[in-house]
């Protein structure tokens, strides 16, 4: 009951890469890098096992962005003339790879980082890929065309990229394969619309337990400022629940603690795993067991206990490792909690 984990990522150590940074520069090159992304990746295996968590992630050390770290693998990528791109409706800027051709792997993309996970614990492994949807929202294009058609044909060519790397990591021995999909929450009729298809498509033939994480993003500035325009009460997840309920994804992880979430909307997702947030990425204040069960508490009233995995808002990745390190031991803590009061 109550099996935690964390929601993808997590800080990378300053020896890797720069710290606090969303798209950090590598502090290695070559095979350098490639054995300390390994290294990284073995640091937070052990310091998630001894956090306490039941469910281990590779903190994603292993890719500069949770999309771009996709992307570098598929052939029809332009890396070398990045765009500026207004992202997420145009809450902020980056700067983007362009689609300049069809789309194809150029081989495997997290191998390294799944038998990694798979050889170093005895616990259960989830692993995170972008979603269909947020790719298409983080890549300039100049080859599928103008308008929904074009960004269409393009989520739907990423999602069988997606499914091919995902049928590996499975043979890999990963349990959890997770699509993040924060631009969910953000183009809501068209995630009911096609995101939902694209992310089925890309979950195709799975046999392990799939899951989808709808966030409100990083803790980073813009993100903090896009939240205070939302009003008292979030219902995003209103528009986007119903389709996912519907859809043959088997858990959705989603935002709570310190949100305006609606606790209400979890019943939206009926005969689903639910995933709950209850660790905050936006602040360094560090919860409290009785906070962490206490949110806990208040899901329960609209998920079956058996179906409630208590799980970070989003990535930890650009907070200091101090910081995350807490965050993750008052996680295990609070769910321990939790259990002890049913
Ligand atoms: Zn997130």
């Amino acid at each position: 009951m109550f099996a935690t984990s964390i929601a993808g990522s997590l800080p990378k150590p300053e020896w890797l890469a720069e710290t606090q940074k969303l798209w950090p520069q590598w502090k290695a090159e070559g095979d350098a890098l490639r054995q300390a992304k390994a290294d990284a990746t073995l640091l937070w295996i052990k310091a998630q096992e001894d956090a306490g968590l039941d469910i281990i992630g590779d903190g994603e050390q292993a890719r500069q962005h949770f999309v771009h770290g996709f992307l570098e693998q598929v052939e029809g990528i332009d890396f070398e003339n990045k765009v500026k791109m207004g992202i997420r409706n145009n809450r902020y800027d980056a700067m983007v790879p362009q689609v300049v051709s069809a789309l194809k792997l150029k081989g495997r993309v997290h191998a390294m980082e799944a038998q990694l996970l798979r050889a170093h614990t005895k616990k259960k492994i989830k692993f995170t890929l972008p979603g269909p949807m947020t790719i298409v929202d983080t890549v300039a294009d100049r080859f599928y065309g103008e308008g929904n058609e074009g960004r269409i044909k393009m989520a739907m060519a990423f999602a069988e990229l997606l499914n091919q790397e995902a049928l590996a990591l499975q043979a890999d021995g990963v349990d959890i394969i997770q699509f993040d999909e924060p631009a969910f929450n953000v183009y809501m009729e068209e995630a009911a619309d096609w995101g939902v298809k694209a992310l089925e498509r890309a979950a195709q033939g799975l046999t392990c337990t799939t899951a989808v994480h709808i966030c409100y993003g990083y803790g980073i500035k813009a993100n903090v400022d896009w939240k205070n325009t939302l009003g008292h009460e979030w219902r995003q997840y209103e528009k986007i629940f119903p389709a996912l309920a519907k859809s043959s994804i088997d858990q959705v992880s989603l935002e709570c603690f310190h949100s305006h979430v609606p606790m209400d909307l979890i019943a939206l997702l009926e005969g689903k795993d639910v995933m709950v947030g209850v660790i905050d990425v936006a602040s360094d204040t560090i919860e409290t067991p009785e906070e962490v069960a206490d949110t806990i508490g208040k899901a329960l009233k609209f998920v079956n206990k058996d179906r409630l995995f208590p799980c970070t808002n989003c990535g930890l990745a650009p907070m200091s490792r101090e910081v995350a390190l807490k965050k993750l031991e008052a996680l295990a803590k609070g769910a321990a909690l939790a259990r002890a009061r049913m």
